[in-house]
C-alpha cells in the first residue's frame, strides 16, 4: 500500500459514514472517507434539479434524527436548521379530506365526520403511539444485545428487558402486538372507517413492499414514531436548504476535526490477509491502508462486492445471501409555478398550515392492497399510495419567490419489472401515472408543474448502491431488526473480519436518517481499539 495510512477508512459518505467518521475522529483517530459518488450525503442530499428550484433528492424530512448526534457533532452550529412543521396530518380522500391537526379535539372532530367510535377511539391510540414511539426510542439509541455476546450483551439485554417491565401491564400486550402484528390488523382492531386507516396504515408499507395485513408491518409504524422533534415524539420536521444541509454540517464537523473526505472514490475491494484486513483498493487502482474500515454501504454490497463472502463462515455466508431488499418506493420532484389546490383545502390560514405538514394520498387500506397488487401483476401501481411535502410552504431558499417545490414519496414500485422491461424505458411514463393520481385530487397540479426529477428503485440503487433500492438498507422485517440485524451473531458492528464494521443502515436500528448506526459502530471501534483487539 502506497499512500499515508490512517487509523480507520470509512466506506461511503453518507449521514452515517460521516457520523461515524466524526465520533472516530473525536476518539483520537485519523480518519480517511472514501464516497464512490461526486457528491457527499448518500441518500441525504439536496439538489437542483430544475434551474432555480432545489429540494431534497431522496429523503426529505427530519424526526429520527438523534439528539445526542445533533448535539455532538455541533450541527446547528455547523449550518443546520430545522424548520419545524404545525403538526398533524392531512389526508387526501375523493373530493374530500381529512386534515388531522395537533390540537386532540379539533382531530376528532374531523374524524367524526366519518365515524364517532373512531374520533372517541382517537386519544388512546395515538397516547398509545407516543409511550411505543419513547420505549422504541429508547432500544434503537442501544447496541442490541448480540447472540454468542458476553457480560456486556446479557446486561443490554437485561436493561431493555428492564424498560419493558417497567411499562403497564396493558402496553406490554400491546408492544408485543404491535411488534408481531400487521398494521391492518393492530387498525382494524381499533377503528372502523377507513380514512383513518388508510392514516396510519400508509405508516405500516413507508419503504415496506407489502400489504396492509403483511405480519411485521405494525413494527414499521414504530419505527416511524420513534423520532422527536422539540420534545414531541412522532413529529417530523424539514431541514432548511433541504436533507444535504444535514450531510453538509456533518461533514464540515469532520473536517474541523482534520478527517478528510475523498469522493469519485469507489471501493473495489476490502483486502483481506488471514481473516483480518488491511485496507482498501479503489475502482481506480488507489490503494489506501488500514487496519480499520467501517463500511457505510449495504450489508450486501460489502459482502458480496467488495469482500468474498468465502472469507467469511459458511451460516454467516448462507444468512447474508438470504438478507432481503426491496422498498418498491418511487420517488419524485416537482417544480412548481404556484401552490396545488386540493378539493375543498382552501388556501387560508387553516388550509396552508394543513399544507405545511405531510399530505397523503391513501384513503383506505383497500386501496393500499390494490397499490400492491398491481406492482405485484405489473411492476407498478396504477393508483400509487403518495405522501407529498411541499417544504417551500416554510423554507424559502428553495424555489423563486412565489413558486414552490413538493417532494412525492410513492409506493408501491418493484425494483424488477416483469417481462424483462427496465426502468429506463418506462419511467417517464410511470411517472405520469404518478402526476394522473395527483391530478385526481387537485385540479391545476399538472398545469403548475415546470420540470420534475424522478428516482425509480433503478435509480436508487444504481446512484446509492441501495440494493434491490432499499431505501434502509434491507427489509426492517422481524427477520432482519434488533439483535438479528443484519444476521444473528453480527448485530454489534463487528462483522466476521478482523477490523472490518458495519456502520450503515444494516445495522441496528436500521434506516432512517438516524445517525445511529454510524454513532454505535464508532463506540465498538474505539472500545476494541482500547482493548487492543485491533
Ligand atoms: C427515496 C428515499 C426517501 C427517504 N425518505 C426518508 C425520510 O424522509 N426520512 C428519513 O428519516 N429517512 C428517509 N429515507 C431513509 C434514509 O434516507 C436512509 O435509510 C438513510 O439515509 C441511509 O443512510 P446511510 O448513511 O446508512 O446510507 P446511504 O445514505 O445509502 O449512504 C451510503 C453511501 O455509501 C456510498 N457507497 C456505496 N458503495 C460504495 C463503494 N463501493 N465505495 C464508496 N462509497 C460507496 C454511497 O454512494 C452512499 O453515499 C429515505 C430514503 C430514500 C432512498
Amino acid at each position: 500500500m502506497s499512500d499515508n495510512a490512517m487509523d480507520a477508512i470509512v466506506i461511503g459518505a453518507g449521514h452515517n459514514g460521516l457520523a461515524c467518521a466524526a465520533y472516530l475522529a473525536r476518539g483520537g483517530l485519523k480518519v480517511r472517507v472514501l464516497e464512490r459518488r461526486s457528491v457527499i450525503g448518500g441518500a441525504v442530499l439536496t439538489e437542483e434539479f430544475h434551474p432555480g428550484y432545489r429540494n431534497s433528492v431522496f429523503s426529505y424530512l427530519v424526526s429520527l434524527l438523534d439528539r445526542d448526534v445533533m448535539a455532538d457533532l455541533e450541527l446547528e452550529k455547523h449550518g443546520l436548521t430545522l424548520l419545524h412543521r404545525p403538526g398533524g396530518s392531512l389526508s387526501l380522500l375523493p373530493g374530500d379530506h381529512m386534515y388531522l391537526p395537533r390540537d386532540t379535539q379539533q382531530a376528532q372532530e374531523a374524524i367524526a365526520r366519518f365515524s364517532k367510535a373512531d374520533a372517541q377511539a382517537y386519544p388512546a391510540f395515538e397516547a398509545m403511539l407516543e409511550d411505543m414511539g419513547e420505549l422504541v426510542r429508547g432500544v434503537a439509541k442501544d447496541i442490541p444485545p448480540n447472540f454468542g455476546g458476553g457480560w456486556s450483551d446479557i446486561w443490554r439485554l437485561i436493561q431493555q428487558a428492564n424498560a419493558f417491565r417497567r411499562l403497564s401491564p396493558e402496553r406490554q400486550i400491546e408492544l408485543s402486538e404491535l411488534m408481531t402484528m400487521s398494521i391492518g390488523d393492530v387498525l382494524d382492531r381499533w377503528f372502523e372507517s377507513d380514512p383513518i386507516k388508510g392514516l396510519y396504515g400508509f405508516e405500516g408499507i413507508i419503504g415496506n413492499y407489502a400489504t396492509a395485513y403483511t405480519p411485521g408491518t405494525a413494527y414499521v409504524l414504530l419505527h416511524h414514531v420513534f423520532g422527536e422533534i422539540d420534545g414531541r415524539t412522532g413529529a417530523w420536521a424539514y431541514a432548511k436548504g433541504g436533507m444535504g444541509a444535514i450531510t453538509q454540517a456533518m461533514a464540515s464537523y469532520c473536517e474541523s476535526l482534520g478527517v478528510e473526505i475523498l469522493t469519485d472514490a469507489g471501493v473495489a475491494e476490502v483486502v483481506v490477509n488471514n481473516g483480518k484486513t488491511s485496507g482498501v483498493v479503489l475502482e481506480d487502482g488507489r490503494r489506501f491502508s488500514a487496519g480499520i474500515v467501517a463500511s457505510n454501504t449495504h450489508p450486501k454490497v460489502l459482502f458480496g462486492q467488495l469482500i468474498d463472502v468465502t472469507h467469511t463462515p459458511p451460516a454467516f455466508q448462507q444468512r447474508i445471501a438470504g438478507y432481503q431488499s426491496e422498498s418498491a418506493t418511487f420517488r419524485m420532484n416537482v417544480a412548481l409555478s404556484e401552490l396545488p389546490r386540493f378539493a375543498s383545502v382552501d388556501h387560508d390560514e387553516r388550509g396552508l398550515a394543513a399544507m405545511q405538514n405531510t399530505i397523503d394520498i391513501c384513503p383506505s387500506l383497500a386501496y393500499m392492497n390494490q397499490a400492491y397488487d398491481d406492482a405485484k401483476e405489473q411492476g407498478w401501481a396504477n393508483k400509487p399510495v403518495i405522501s407529498m411535502c411541499i417544504p417551500t410552504l416554510l423554507d424559502d431558499s428553495l424555489a423563486p419567490q412565489g413558486c414552490h417545490v413538493m417532494s412525492l414519496f410513492c409506493q408501491h414500485f418493484r425494483r424488477h419489472l416483469p417481462d424483462g422491461q427496465s426502468w429506463d424505458e418506462v419511467k417517464e411514463q410511470v411517472a405520469d401515472t404518478v402526476i394522473d393520481t395527483v391530478s385526481a385530487y387537485s385540479p391545476n397540479f399538472r398545469e403548475a408543474i415546470m420540470g420534475r426529477q424522478i428516482n425509480s428503485p433503478l435509480d436508487i440503487e444504481r446512484k446509492l448502491n441501495m440494493l434491490g433500492g432499499d431505501i434502509f438498507h434491507g427489509k426492517l422485517s422481524l427477520n432482519q431488526i434488533f439483535s438479528l440485524r443484519p444476521v444473528g451473531g453480527y448485530a454489534d458492528h463487528r462483522m466476521p473480519v478482523e477490523g472490518v464494521y458495519l456502520c450503515g443502515s444494516g445495522a441496528h436500528p436500521g434506516g432512517g436518517v438516524s445517525g445511529i448506526p454510524g454513532k454505535n459502530a464508532a463506540s465498538v471501534i474505539l472500545k476494541d481499539r482500547k482493548r487492543g483487539a485491533i
